[in-house]
């Protein structure tokens, strides 16, 4: 079969360190698969997304030589209707208020399972057995589902999760591996049990090592200096960013992306997260000085 990857920008921030790795763990495992890789611009989130940004990732992608093979339409352009509707009967409709979600510390219990609603938000009723899935990187992970509470699929206002788009997109698009950081590792048991109520395959998953910043925090728009943009306005160049970012997946013998496919592992480097230990408040690092960092588990 052939592999099928996607980069999967969200365009609410410009790119950062954080972004790079997993879209270049993406890039390297389909290419050594010899694959095709997708770009799919998730812009979901209709309030926080923003076409100027989705422009400005574009140009990052191919500056730092992450071409993809094909765009698929971006989420704000699909109808996720059939792939709901496919869902039913594991699909009930909640009139439950964020308030009283929080009085069960935040996990919704299931109060309208079984209520029949007839409007509201529409929630998916998750089997309460452990989930189990093989990460190429973190290994066997078994989630309990019940740590969520059924998901949100459809909010109030019309608007889609970001579980319900991401599994009908990857169902839509023929996704056969999932690659993405490792912030998302556990909403992969929560999009499993969606794949396969519609009766699909599950995809392989590998989630790259997450970046925090110097304040050990998850690398986010407020991590200025560690920006994409701002680094290359700094001087850096591709094979700068790749010799600071590829041994982040274990990658040594080589500092270009492109040289690198032969030594791609997907288990390879440490599982993170990974801090920097460059700070904002230096300002924007040079190339020569570069970033430092330091794993904060090593391997055991
Ligand atoms: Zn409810």
């Amino acid at each position: 079969m052939n592999a099928v990857g996607r980069l999967a920008p969200t365009p609410s921030g410009v790119l950062h360190l954080g972004n790079v790795v997993a879209f270049a763990a993406a890039w390297l495992s389909t290419r050594a698969a010899r694959g095709t890789l997708l770009l799919r611009v998730e812009d979901i989130d209709r309030t926080r997304s923003r076409s100027d940004i989705a422009a400005l990732q574009r140009q990052d992608l191919e500056w730092l030589g992450l071409q993809w093979d094909r765009e698929v339409p971006m989420q704000s352009k699909r109808d996720y209707r059939p792939f709901l509707s496919s869902l039913h009967p594991r699909t009930y409709f909640c009139q439950c208020t964020r308030a009283q979600v929080r009085e069960h510390g935040g996990i919704y219990p299931g109060t309208c399972r079984h209520l029949q609603r007839e409007s509201g938000a529409i929630r998916f009723h998750l089997e309460s057995a452990h989930i189990t899935f093989h990460d190429q990187r973190f290994g066997t992970q078994s989630i309990d589902p019940t740590t969520f509470g059924d998901p949100v699929l459809q909010r109030r206002d019309g608007g889609w999760s970001y579980n319900l788009a991401v599994t009908a997109d990857d169902v839509a698009d023929g996704v056969t591996e999932v690659v993405r950081g490792a912030d998302l590792l556990e909403y992969t048991a929560v999009q499993i049990q969606l794949i396969e109520a519609v009766g699909c395959a599950r995809p392989t998953y590998l989630h790259a090592p997450l970046i925090l910043g110097a304040d050990k925090r998850k690398l986010s728009k407020s991590h200025g200096s560690m920006h994409i943009g701002q680094l290359r306005s700094a001087g850096w160049s591709p094979r700068d960013i790749w010799r600071l970012v590829l041994p982040w997946l274990g990658i040594t013998e080589v500092d270009h992306l492109h040289e690198a496919i032969p030594y791609f592992r997907p288990d390879g480097g440490p599982l993170g997260p990974i801090q920097l230990l460059s700070s904002s408040d230096e300002g924007i690092p040079t190339p020569t000085k570069g970033i430092q960092w330091m794993t904060q588990k090593e391997r055991s």
